[in-house]
């Protein structure tokens, strides 16, 4: 449809965004009826005809190693977006390493879950109520109780592999909700074997990604039992998702649907209600009000023509990514909200979080001249470690407040980029024979181990607009300020320690430097792309932008379903509970539609 059509229509909801919290709304919203209209700024993409699954990287110019153009290599399924976004700037408050954020954008239709790990973890009963256990950060004005439904059903709908193990503040899914993992490969083995005489446990992963094909048959009517339509368009759409057959990169995207994309498990379905319209290469510079302070549109550049248009809806939901979502409503300003949108407590931009990475490697002498196999698998784990020394830290055992997860990697998968897949210290500078030789002999035999940990929010964290500055679009970009505490620093330096325990409890040699000092260990900030906070949710409207329901405690018809509602960030990957929450929040605007509230 052109771009002016769209403008003549009426819809009850705008979503900004189509990445996890931003398609998932989509999906939700025109699946029980309403009339959607999704804005991306990003290109259309799709990955069934886009994705290079099957190129090898010896086809790719530099062997398909990383670019500033292709952070994560020449194949990766990001076409436009990355550390930096041409014509789109951001700025640092400081650039000493410790006190930069840096950040990821996605730039295109499904945004970061095109490539992102497909990592799914829920967070427990312990991570929603932080502050209650120990005192420090806030909590959050719902409990995992309250979302465990909307974890069962986001589960079943995308398809998760794992188990339950019973595990403290590691959460059971419903029983039959998981797919089966697939088994653990021989570095996997060797690490929990390692890590079994450390107290450490090693449980299978859980990843957003089929390891058989969905039950098409009955999820669709546990999902939807009174909505025929949203049985009718989940069912076809599950239909057409192929099972994982183990072998190329996923990072690629998946042009079978076997792992989790917004733009093969949510857009489509939403697609086929007939009830979604998307404008791509649309910049959302702002969300409009009407007299009384109610949302009535938003106002963005229409990228190909660079002009300013308007779209109008009864709804906005924003899910741009929780900085940029902070940075539309900051530069959302009126005479009725002269300091941004939704923004009477001044707490939009405050807050914002990352997870806390740090990571070391080795060599383990026992998988070295392994039998020629095929170890491809999950392009993320098969296993992982969660956290486990709860009743430590809560005794003050520990010199650090919150927990980590592991995420481990190794094994035979195809060299891309680099000396022989990291082998170059290893042979010696040897050619010929004697390199032929040392490739078999030491390939496959690395492995690295990477912490996933909890970040305490701070009030020396946070972005804003910066008066200096705007983009290409004309649009004031975002400066970010950025602190960890001592809490995260110590926790970095203890993955160093610990993972240096396990690889030599695996008989092997930590090929890394093993950081005593957390400075020195600890990634940058925004590093691991877990950016969430900047516009939390809470219980009171004087010290938090949203209500329980993501919606803003000012603009009644606003809400966010991206990470800016998170009050924590445990260290469970946020995008599960981004689209767990958004579907809560999407049910409730359902909800308020049909009370006649919006
Ligand atoms: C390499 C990588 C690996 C990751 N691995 C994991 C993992 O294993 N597990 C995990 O839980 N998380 C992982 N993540 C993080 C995960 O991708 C994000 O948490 C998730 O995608 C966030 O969803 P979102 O909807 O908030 O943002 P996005 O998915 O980024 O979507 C936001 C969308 O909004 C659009 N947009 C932005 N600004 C505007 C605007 N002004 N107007 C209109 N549209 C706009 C963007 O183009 C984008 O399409 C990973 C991320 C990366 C990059
Ligand atoms: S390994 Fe499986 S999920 Fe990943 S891209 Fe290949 S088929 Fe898809």
């Amino acid at each position: 449809m052109p771009n002016d059509d769209f403008e003549k229509k009426e819809y009850d909801a705008l979503i900004v965004g189509s990445g996890a919290g931003g398609g998932m709304a989509a999906y939700v919203l025109a699946t029980a009826g309403l009339k959607v209209l999704l804005l991306e700024a990003g290109r259309s993409y799709d990955p069934v005809k886009e994705t290079p699954m099957f190129n090898l990287p010896k086809d790719a110019p530099l062997r398909g190693g990383s670019t500033p153009e292709k952070p994560f290599g020449f194949y990766d399924a990001t076409v436009d977006g990355g550390w930096q976004v041409p014509g789109e700037p951001y700025t640092q408050a400081s650039n000493d390493r410790g006190r930069r954020f840096d950040w990821w954008r996605a730039r295109m239709l499904g945004g970061r879950t095109n490539h992102w790990g497909r990592i799914s973890l829920r967070m427990g009963k312990y991570d929603f109520k932080p502050h209650s256990r120990d005192g420090l950060g806030f909590d959050w004005p719902i409990s995992y109780e309250d979302l465990a439904p909307y974890y069962d059903k986001t589960e079943m709908l995308i398809g998760v592999y794992g188990t339950n193990e019973g595990l403290e503040n590691t959460p059971d899914s419903s029983d039959g909700v998981l797919l089966p993992p697939p088994k653990p490969r021989a570095y996997e083995l060797l690490a929990k074997k390692a890590c079994d005489k450390l107290g450490i446990p090693v449980i299978p992963s859980h990843l957003a990604i089929l390891s058989e094909r969905l039950d098409h048959e009955n999820i669709p009517q546990k999902l939807f039992p009174d909505n025929k339509l949203a049985q009718e368009v989940t069912q076809e759409s599950m239909k057409s998702r192929a099972a994982c057959f183990w072998a190329t990169p996923c990072g690629r995207g998946c042009s079978i649907k076997a792992n989790f994309q917004s733009t093969t498990v949510l857009l489509p379905p939403a697609l086929a209600t007939g009830n979604l319209d998307i404008i791509t290469d649309a910049m959302v510079r702002e969300v409009t009000v009407d007299k009384s302070g109610n949302a009535n549109g938003v106002v963005y550049i229409d990228k190909n023509t660079r002009q300013e248009k308007f779209a109008s809806a009864r709804a906005v939901v924003v899910a741009a990514s929780a900085a940029e979502t902070s940075r539309i409503l900051l530069n959302s300003k009126s005479t009725l909200f002269p300091d941004g949108l939704a923004n009477g407590s001044g707490v939009v931009g405050k807050y914002l979080m990352d997870t806390v990475g740090a990571g070391i490697g080795g060599q383990i002498p026992a998988l070295e001249n392994m039998p020629a196999h095929n170890e491809d698998g999950a392009s993320a784990m098969h296993m992982y470690m969660p956290w486990w020394l709860y009743k430590e830290q809560l005794r003050g055992d520990l010199d650090f407040a919150r927990g980590y997860h592991i995420e481990f990697g190794g094994g035979r998968s195809m060299p891309g980029a680099g000396a022989f897949g990291g082998m170059g210290d290893f042979t010696s500078g040897a050619y010929g024979k004697d390199l032929k030789e040392a490739c078999r002999r030491y390939y496959g035999s690395f492995v690295w181990f990477d912490g996933r940990g909890e970040m305490i929010p701070n009030e020396d964290s946070y972005c804003e607009i910066d008066k200096n500055q705007v983009d290409q679009w004309g649009i004031p970009v975002l400066k970010f300020h950025w602190k960890w505490s001592d809490q995260e620093l110590n926790q970095a330096a203890h993955m160093h320690k610990t993972f240096a325990g396990i690889i030599e409890g695996m008989g092997g040699k930590v090929t890394s430097t093993v950081q005593t000092d957390g400075a020195k260990a600890i990634i940058n900030g925004g590093a691991i792309i877990h950016e969430v906070g900047t516009a939390r949710m809470g219980s009171n409207p004087k010290d938090s932008v949203l209500n329980p329901y993501c919606q803003s405690w000012e603009v009644p018809n606003l809400f966010l379903t991206d990470g800016a509602p998170f009050v924590s960030n445990a260290d469970k990957n946020p995008t599960l509970t981004i689209m767990a929450l958004a579907w809560r929040t999407c049910d409730y605007i359902v909800d308020q539609f049909k009370k006649r509230n919006i």
